[in-house]
């Protein structure tokens, strides 16, 4: 089994987090340190550490987190503005927690994609 992160402990309310969605394949809530003004976590229940161990078992998951997001980004009012999804993986992605989530960011103008 792969190690365990806190967002196991947020998806099963052992460090209580106001979840804005769950279902049996994924959990969200919002960032605890948000970069702009809507920073959603949209993230499995099962533990996958990267975007490197997703198998085609988690095709289902992965669809639910893209789906969920646009839920959510209706739900915070900024689906007719736009918004940004990001997954980040590894070192050079910038990936801090080793079990994938989904940033929806959005509620003011992101900028240019990339600032490296
Ligand atoms: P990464 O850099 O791995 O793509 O993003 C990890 C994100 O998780 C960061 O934006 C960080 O602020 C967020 N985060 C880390 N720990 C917690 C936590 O305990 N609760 C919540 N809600 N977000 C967290």
């Amino acid at each position: 089994m792969s190690e365990e992160t806190i967002f196991s402990k947020i998806i099963r309310q052992e460090i209580p987090t106001p979840l804005l969605y769950q279902d049996d394949l994924v959990t969200a809530f919002r960032d605890i340190a948000p970069r702009v003004e809507s920073h959603i976590l949209i993230v499995p229940n099962k533990v996958i550490p990267t975007i490197n161990d997703v198998t085609e078992q988690d095709e289902l998951t992965l669809g639910r987190m893209v789906t969920v997001a646009k839920r959510l980004a209706k739900d915070e009012g900024i689906d007719e503005n736009g918004y940004r999804l990001i997954i980040n993986c590894n070192e050079h992605g910038g990936q801090e927690v080793y079990h994938i989530h989904m940033h929806l960011l959005g509620g003011q103008p992101l900028g240019s994609m990339l600032s490296v």
